[in-house]
């Protein structure tokens, strides 16, 4: 009854990849893309679409130091940036890799250049101001002396102030306004303090689309180079989904109409979306529910096994896309992909 089918699998297009980096770089310059690449590059994996983008991006975003390490490793020459607040020996790892520091507190700082001192490395790092989201950086009070640490140790050869940064709130223009001011204000400091910051970068996927003015010399972005769109935004002219999650038909009540396929709660589907409407061969059906590892298809009276339905994708056959089903119950698309495991296959291919 139940054949050997392949299991769920998110079929990934090395092309729409490359043309959606290539839409964003457009848009955004003459602002330097730094491709933000956490979460095994927001569940895509991370090692391909190093290799597909390393022509194209010379700036990479890797969040922790292990994932930054990985980038280095992959693609030599390229920039990477690691924005988590580590650990001393993770940070000694990370300056014998060149890989550049996000620093968000003045312990840290001390941390850094504790590991530079010790290597006999010099640290590129990128000071966060808090501009207001009040979950890492350096508060604007704390700012003025922070800043002076960092440039006396730039002049005793163990730092280069590299950049610096923060992070938009999103959730309205006036307060992204408000965090850009401060933002400067921070920027002019560090300058006063004799410290030449090439790169500033406050902007990710949605203002560095939609704000061009609050854009700095480099865009930290993820989502859009992935496809995936804002939660209750619109679509992104140029930028399409990269992935489409299909699962097979395993079994099928022949003229009942009732199908069940091969993917469930266990493969990070959440159990919530019931409900929602999926392509499959004859058109969209309900996904009427979702059980550990398998889910059932309702209103599909020609189903077989071997068949594949489309969970979400680019809307070639009419599926939703990953935003889409994130709306229904109230998160965001990065959440849909990254969430599926390891035992969802991902398989890369050139179209
Ligand atoms: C994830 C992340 C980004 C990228 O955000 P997108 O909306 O996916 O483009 C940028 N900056 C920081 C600090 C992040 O954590």
């Amino acid at each position: 009854m139940i054949p050997p089918a392949a299991g769920p699998t998110l079929r990934i297009s090395h092309r729409r990849f490359l043309a959606n980096i290539d839409a964003v770089r457009m848009r955004i310059a003459p602002s330097e893309l730094m491709l933000v690449m956490k979460d095994d590059a927001y569940g895509h994996g991370l090692e391909w679409a190093v290799d597909a983008a390393r022509g194209d991006v010379d700036l990479f975003g890797g969040y922790d130091i292990p994932t930054s390490l990985r980038i280095a490793a992959r693609a030599p020459g390229a920039r990477v940036f690691a924005w988590a607040t580590s650990a001393q020996h993770e940070v000694e790892e990370a300056l014998h890799a060149g890989v550049e520091l996000g620093v968000g507190t003045t312990a840290y700082l001390r941390r850094v250049i504790a590991a530079a001192e010790r290597l006999g490395r010099r640290a590129r790092v990128h000071l966060k101001i808090d501009t207001g989201l009040r979950r890492n950086g350096m508060r604007p009070e704390e700012w003025p002396e922070a800043v002076a640490e960092a440039a006396a140790a730039q002049r005793a050869g163990l730092l280069d102030v590299a950049g610096v940064w923060s992070h938009l709130a999103e959730a309205s223009d006036e307060e992204d306004d408000a965090a850009a001011a401060e933002f400067r204000r921070a920027v002019a400091a560090v300058r006063t303090a004799g410290a030449r910051p090439a790169a500033l970068h406050l902007t990710a996927s949605a203002a560095s689309w939609w704000r061009p003015e609050l854009r700095g010399s480099v865009c930290r972005i993820g989502a859009f180079c992935y496809g995936i769109r804002s939660a209750d935004g619109p679509e992104i002219p140029g930028v399409r989904p990269i992935a489409a999650l299909t699962a097979p038909v395993i079994a099928a009540d022949g003229d009942g109409g009732d199908a069940v396929i091969g993917i469930g709660a266990l493969h990070g589907l959440p159990s919530t979306l019931a409900g929602v409407r999926i392509a499959t061969p004859a058109g969209l059906r309900e996904l009427t529910r979702i059980d550990e590892l398998r889910s059932s298809v309702r209103g599909w009276p020609g189903a077989a096994p071997g068949q594949e339905v489309r969970l979400f994708g680019p809307g070639a056959h009419g599926e939703p896309d990953a935003t889409a089903l994130a709306e229904r119950i109230g998160t965001v698309g990065e959440e849909i992909v990254t969430r599926l495991t390891p035992a969802v296959g991902r398989v890369v291919t050139a179209a």
